[in-house]
């Protein structure tokens, strides 16, 4: 058998090997072959990391706003070069399609063009004459070292949603991507080590919880950005709090559709089928409950299931494949339990995914597209994060029954409605208590300009990822109140 790789960090600007004594394999969920072992590199080697950072953060504060955004459009024309190459390595790691990895890549590059335009978007403001002869200015200056720890589903995408701005106004910056899929950020350092940026402005550190925790009690690391589930996600805040840092924290997601009887039945078919089974159901903002309101019942009910059943899963680098595989053996048995227990709760298994023989891949992590009838609102199965390709149905009768069941969720990641009327839309888009909102929309996903606004379980802090709402958690403000003496400036 051929060594394995085991990946290394990158700290002050070199590749160096992990000390760690322990190591994960790399699986490719579809072939199961290993791809590279991933160190849990210990809270030393942190500390190592967070002090480079905090060394380089003096100096690189000190570049001005333009000449830091340099490397950004460097950057950017590095990925554009590589980019078939990363989205390749996505799919290997995490299983999704190489379309739905290069979708993801896309919304990466977005985000550095968007941190491009720090010199204007970090811009304070100020008020001449606030008293007789008197000024006052705010500036924005940036925190220090910041950290970034990012999910499995998304292995490209996610760092990106802080890690260009983090760098641009002026911070230094520690990326820790998840364990199950390291390798997309390591071809992604391989370019940033092309960068020449100065040594620890950014740093890659992998591992798990060991390293987690070190962020988060590292009294030098003064902000943590973090995506991944809800529980997690609350544990790494007040953590994150209670050492006195900013903290962004995106949780889990249990998004909820209303399909109304106006709704154009192929066009929304179409986008809920890609929302429910697209990249696996493994994506905060996947729909996973859908509530059809009085006639659309019939007809939905029966299109969606012609979709789910037709759709062509496997091997996410062959042609012509349109879903994946989950990212692991026990996340597969995970999926196909909720299966089951939606099942002893009453929920009808209209299109059945479990335990599918996808041809050349028999041992991948495959589970298909699965439709749950008649789930009963307010059941374990209606409330659970399943993050597979798993959609619920459920039928109410009007509008108002339906958006007060999709108030009564605890997660707020994303609420979607489909309709042809304009005031049906204004009133979703009024009441839905969820921060990113879709009208005749199924992956209602922010661009990088915008915030990614999850709302309740699903986000626990103020400021979230993109966009403006990062260059305000990654700055803090100064206010100055100046007064210069005429007399004294008349001498010169
Ligand atoms: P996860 O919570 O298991 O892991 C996320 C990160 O936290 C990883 O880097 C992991 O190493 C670390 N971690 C895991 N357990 C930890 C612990 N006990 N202590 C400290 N650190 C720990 O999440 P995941 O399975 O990688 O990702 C899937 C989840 O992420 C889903 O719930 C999904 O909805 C969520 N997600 C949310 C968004 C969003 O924008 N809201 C986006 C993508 C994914």
């Amino acid at each position: 058998m051929a060594a394995v790789n085991v990946l290394p960090n990158y700290v002050k600007g070199k590749w160096v090997a992990s000390a760690a004594s322990e190591t994960l394999d790399v699986v490719n969920p579809a072939t199961l072959e290993c791809l590279a072992q991933v160190p849990l590199s210990s809270a030393a080697e942190l500390n190592q990391a967070a002090a480079e950072a905090q060394a380089a953060f003096a100096e690189w504060r000190r570049v001005p706003a333009t000449g830091r955004v340099r490397y950004l459009f460097h950057l950017r024309e590095l990925l554009e070069q590589q980019f078939d190459d990363i989205a390749r390595t996505i799919t290997l790691e995490c299983g999704k399609t190489l379309a739905e990895s290069r979708g993801e890549m896309r919304r990466a590059v977005e985000n550095v063009e968007v941190a491009c335009g720090i010199p204007m978007m970090m811009q304070g403001y100020n008020a001449e004459d606030i008293a007789r002869g008197i000024d006052e200015i705010m500036i924005r200056q940036p925190l220090g070292v910041t950290a970034i720890i990012a999910p499995f589903n998304f292995p490209g995408m996610i760092p990106f949603w802080f890690m260009p701005y983090a760098i641009a106004c002026g911070n230094t910056c520690i990326v820790k991507p998840s364990e199950k899929v390291p390798l997309t950020m390591q071809k992604v350092f391989g370019l940033i080590h092309q960068l020449d940026l100065p040594a620890g402005v950014v740093n890659l550190v992998n591992g798990a919880k060991e390293t987690v925790d070190a962020i988060l009690d590292h009294p030098d690391i003064r902000a943590v950005s973090f995506v991944g589930s809800s529980s997690v996600a609350r544990y790494v805040y007040s953590r994150a709090a209670a050492s006195g840092k900013r903290a962004q924290c995106q949780g889990g997601a249990k998004n909820p559709v209303i399909v109304l009887p106006d709704a154009d039945l192929s066009m929304t078919t179409r986008i809920l089928s890609d929302s429910a089974f697209g990249c696996a159901g493994q994506r905060c903002l996947a729909a996973s409950v859908a509530i059809t309101v009085g006639e659309a019942r019939k007809p939905f009910t029966e299109a969606i299931a012609t979709a789910a059943e037709s759709r062509v899963v496997g091997y996410g680098l062959d042609e012509g494949v349109q879903m994946g595989t989950v990212i692991s053996e026990q996340s597969k048995s995970r999926v196909e339990s909720w299966i089951q227990k939606g099942a002893d709760a009453g929920a009808k298994v209209l299109v059945d995914g479990r335990n599918p023989n996808v041809s050349g891949y028999e041992q991948g992590h495959f589970v298909r597209p699965t439709l749950l009838d008649d789930v009963e609102p307010g059941s374990e199965i209606a409330a659970t994060e399943i993050f597979g390709p798993v959609l619920s149905l459920m039928h109410l009768d009007t509008i108002d029954e339906a958006i007060a069941l999709v108030n009564q969720g605890t997660y707020g990641n994303m609420a979607c409605l489909f309709t042809s009327s304009g005031a049906a839309a204004r009133k979703f888009r009024y009441e839905a208590e969820a921060g990113n909102i879709g009208i005749n929309i199924g992956v209602a996903a922010p661009m990088a300009f915008f915030p990614f606004s999850g709302w309740k379980e699903s986000f626990f802090g103020d400021l979230h990822g993109q966009g403006q709402h990062a260059v305000e958690f990654f700055t803090q403000t100064k206010v100055v109140v100046e007064r210069w003496p005429q007399e004294w400036s008349r001498q010169f």
